[in-house]
């Protein structure tokens, strides 16, 4: 059968098979780490039980657990209870999330209100998240309603006495972030805080003692950098740290902006440079005309795209699962072939249409490719064989791709 290809950036098709997330399991992707907040779910069993575990961690998350009735009836005064046990559980906790669900917010519960009265009787800082799963074509719209619900917790503060920043939209996934500090320390710049990757309530209302934000996901996080920029005049910059041209260029960008010394930067970037090389020379042939399909969530598309050429592959393919408009222009100069929103049949045709030597794609993704043997490299990677950002990153992904291609399992490939 052909191979229908729809438009980028479409809902999905009711009834059709998607791999996408809702808008509220977006939003607890982004700011289910944070901490000294509670957080807690108004909504059934299941959606506390979708939400809980984010980037492959268990996350602190409270529920009210609604039954039939309550849905019925309305479960504020559940809510209310459910809110003064966790402050009670959780006593130095600064503040709260009150995420809605597809039931509360059909219902209309009213949140914002019941958010008011518990503020004035706690003195704590309630924050309402507005994300019925139902609001939003993918989580892509739980992330922008997350990023909206920290704008206000922000606080003006006076700049730090030296070069200070935050990584934005930069989630540590397997520890990323902690690689983009090293490089960053070496340079002595600190970093106020990682939002979300690693990331506290008192943290996030002090944002703006920083000097500069360093995007790293722009599709998600691009609006909360341009409002900060223009309430409290802190200017950001989209970087990216995955390969070496992509760290190099953001190093030169960042020192250029922090007024630091260019012999500094370049010196830096010249050491980590020789020492990365000559720990991966031996294995870049193996890599030279591979074809590489690749299916991820959104903004790693055109970064890992550019990476892997950078490797000597060919990429053949990228597709994503809720990518915008900016994902997909990013991600067009690497690879000819761009889809969105790949049912699971969708992808087994890509598949066996595109015939890559190598898929790189999501934990939940992967199972169809290994099922038919294609070599595949799962992100989130293993903790133990991340980050994949920065000079060591970049290393680190160069032997999980070595591991995943040599891997003798493959030989057993059916197709
Ligand atoms: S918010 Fe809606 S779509 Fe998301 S888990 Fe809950 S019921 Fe399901």
């Amino acid at each position: 059968m052909p191979l229908r290809i729809k438009p980028c950036g479409l809902a999905s098709e009711p009834g059709g098979m998607t791999q996408r997330s809702c808008v509220y399991f977006g939003a607890r992707y982004v700011l289910g780490p944070i901490r000294e907040a509670v957080h807690l779910v108004h909504g059934p069993v299941g959606c506390g039980y979708y939400g809980a575990m984010i980037r492959g961690e268990p996350q602190d998350l409270f529920g009210t657990a609604l039954s039939d009735e309550e849905i019925i009836f309305g479960g504020l005064d559940k809510l209310k209870k459910a809110l003064h046990e966790a402050f009670a559980l959780r006593p130095t906790n600064r503040g709260a999330f009150l995420y809605a669900t597809c039931p509360t917010g059909l219902i209309g519960e009213d949140l914002a209100g019941l958010a008011r009265e518990i503020e004035s009787e706690t003195g704590r800082r309630i924050v309402v998240v507005d994300c019925p799963g139902f609001s939003g074509k993918s989580q892509a719209g739980g992330h922008a309603v997350a990023y909206r619900s920290l704008l206000n917790l922000v606080r003006p503060f006076p700049r730090a006495g030296h070069p200070t920043v935050n990584l934005i939209g930069e989630y540590n996934v397997a520890g990323e972030a902690r690689e983009t500090k090293r490089l960053l320390e070496e340079l002595g710049v600190e970093v106020h805080t990682v939002l979300t990757g690693e990331t506290r309530f008192s943290e996030i209302e002090q944002l703006s003692r920083a000097h500069l934000n360093l995007l790293f996901c722009g599709s998600t996080a691009r609006e909360f950098a341009s409002a900060l920029e223009e309430r409290f005049g802190l200017p950001y910059l989209k970087v990216s740290f995955y390969g070496p041209s992509a760290v190099r260029a953001s190093l030169r960008k960042i020192g250029e902006a922090l007024g630091l010394s260019s012999g500094r930067v370049e010196g830096l970037i010249r050491d980590e440079e020789a020492r990365t090389f000559r720990e991966i020379r031996p294995w870049l042939k193996l890599f030279s005309g591979k074809r590489v399909l690749l299916v991820l969530g959104a903004g790693r598309l055109g970064p890992l795209g550019r990476m892997l050429r950078e490797l000597g592959f060919e990429v053949v393919g990228a597709v994503s699962v809720f990518g915008s408009s900016e994902d997909h222009r990013e991600a067009a100069p690497v690879s000819g072939f761009i889809a969105d929103d790949p049912g699971d049949d969708e992808f087994e045709r890509v598949l066996s249409m595109l015939k890559p030597d190598l898929v790189i794609t999501n934990a939940r993704e992967q199972w169809r490719a290994v099922k038919l043997g294609f070599p595949t490299l799962a992100f989130p990677q293993e903790r133990s064989h991340g980050p994949y950002t920065g000079y060591q990153g970049f290393a680190n992904f160069v032997y999980s791709l070595v591991r995943v291609l040599q891997a003798p399992v493959w030989r057993l490939k059916a197709l």
